[in-house]
């Protein structure tokens, strides 16, 4: 009764905010069982406190497009829980960000930062800037405007942001930039940064890299790898294109991927060096691709069948959703598992809708969802921040080394986790139980 009710209230105070519910529900859900075990929670007032955030800044930012009009947008930081660590988490520039979605990500980024295993708290932002079709000068000018309020706010061992969708390396360059003119300070307020300026090295790769990995582990308890395997993708941003790149070191058969404009299918594997021109150089639609790659095909969005997504479509062994949240729905769900899918790992946020999510579980297969599949990105972020902090970058294999272990360690976890409470293929059940207590028990140590 105690997590139904918080859940209720949660959607009663905030109605408008769909994603923020399906993401409560979610993690609450999977945690009835520990709150019945062990009473401490409820004493504590533990979920009530988790669900509204430390800290909620709303800001508004100016700035001067390249005609010299001036341009408005809504900018925001909700720094959600700090009980294990300075506030951590991205920025997302995207039309469709508001207060709900922040607060969606923002809560998910508290138990995934707490399955890494290091010391981060949880936190997010972005701004409803939408930085496609705009000019570098004015993409800078934006990011300055906005850095102008956020900098007062964060800092090393305040709140660390980072990228997200439409906050790439560019981005955080010109945010990092005004910080540092702002402050006077070269610091780790910010991750994500280029290697040859207080970067890590295998940050851009990390969220894609790491969720393949997480697919391995899943994989290898069965019995079965990735090897000569078909696999589906969708998204073609950092994530995607970095999950492509692993599956192909694996000997695996990336043959999607996608954007908001319509998708690739590659029947002879996308050709990785192909998307990172049309998507990291040129920034162009993937409608590009097939003048390169004629026996490819290209599905444009609202061309295929309503209500579901092309790319869930197409025959694959292991589906690795990298776009955005519930871009995965039931009646796609339906189609992978009909098709054959036997592993599904989440590179995007909540990219499953509950029902999809509740049909693979039942399904048993293969399910790393999104905050421990795709934890790798924020962990090598803070690997960024121990190398800022000692003033000593890393090199590549030793980056890559901790980022496979943490994310056999993050398997490792749930895995066990779900096996505790007797449900031993759920690693839903078994993140977010092993990501909640850590954070609970730290806010119980540290008193009210
Ligand atoms: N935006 C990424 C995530 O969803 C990375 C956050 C970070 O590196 O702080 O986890």
């Amino acid at each position: 009764m105690y997590v139904e009710n918080v859940i209720e209230k949660v959607k009663l105070k905030y109605p408008d905010q769909k994603e923020f519910h399906q993401a409560v529900q979610e993690v609450f859900t999977s945690l009835a069982l520990v709150i019945k075990k062990d009473k401490k929670y409820q004493e504590s007032a533990i979920l009530e406190r988790l669900v509204i955030p430390d800290r909620e800044i709303y800001f508004r930012v100016n700035w001067v497009n390249d005609v010299g009009k001036i341009q408005v947008n809504q900018g925001y930081r909700i720094e959600f829980n700090a009980a294990i660590g300075p506030y951590k988490g991205g920025l997302r520039f995207h039309p469709s960000v508001n207060a709900g979605i922040i607060k969606f990500l923002g809560f998910e980024q508290v138990f995934k930062n707490s399955l890494t295993t290091l010391h981060l708290g949880g936190g997010k932002g972005g701004s409803d800037f939408d930085p496609k079709n705009k000019s570098d000068g004015e993409v800078m000018r934006f990011c300055q405007a906005f850095m102008n309020e956020l900098y007062r706010h964060i800092g090393p061992y305040t709140d660390i942001p980072a990228g997200d969708i439409g906050v790439g390396g560019r981005e955080i360059g010109y945010l990092f930039g005004q910080y540092r003119k702002l402050t006077n300070r070269f610091e780790g307020a910010l991750t994500g940064k280029r290697f040859d300026w207080g970067g890590s090295l295998m940050r851009p790769e990390a969220t894609g890299y790491g969720c393949v990995y997480f697919a391995e582990e899943m994989l290898k308890e069965r019995g079965e790898t990735l090897a000569g395997k078909i696999c589906t993708i969708s998204g073609s941003g950092n994530v995607a294109i970095y999950t492509v790149e692993k599956l192909y070191h694996l000997g695996a058969k990336p043959v999607t991927v996608s954007d908001s404009k319509g998708m690739i299918y590659d029947e002879a594997g996308i050709d990785v060096a192909l998307l990172k021109e049309l998507k990291e150089i040129k920034r162009v639609s993937l409608e590009e691709y097939i003048k390169f790659r004629t026996n490819a095909k290209y599905i444009k969005v609202g061309d295929y069948k309503e209500d579901t997504n092309a790319v869930w479509s197409i025959p694959c062994f292991a589906a690795f959703p990298s776009a955005t949240e519930n871009e995965l729905n039931g009646k796609d769900a339906k189609t992978l598992l009909q098709n054959g899918c036997k592993c599904v790992s989440e590179g995007a946020n909540m990219p499953s809708t509950l029902e999809a999510l509740d049909l693979f579980l039942r399904a048993k297969i293969c399910y790393g969802p999104a905050k421990a599949a795709n934890a790798g990105g924020v962990a090598v972020s803070g690997l960024e921040m121990s190398q800022n902090a000692s003033m000593h970058p890393w090199d590549f294999e030793t980056v890559d080394k901790k980022l496979h272990n943490i994310m056999e360690n993050i398997f490792s976890i749930s895995s066990q986790t779900a096996k505790e409470f007797a449900e031993p293929t759920n690693l839903v059940l078994g993140a977010n139980i092993a990501g909640f207590r850590k954070v609970a028990d730290a806010m119980i140590d540290q008193g009210v």
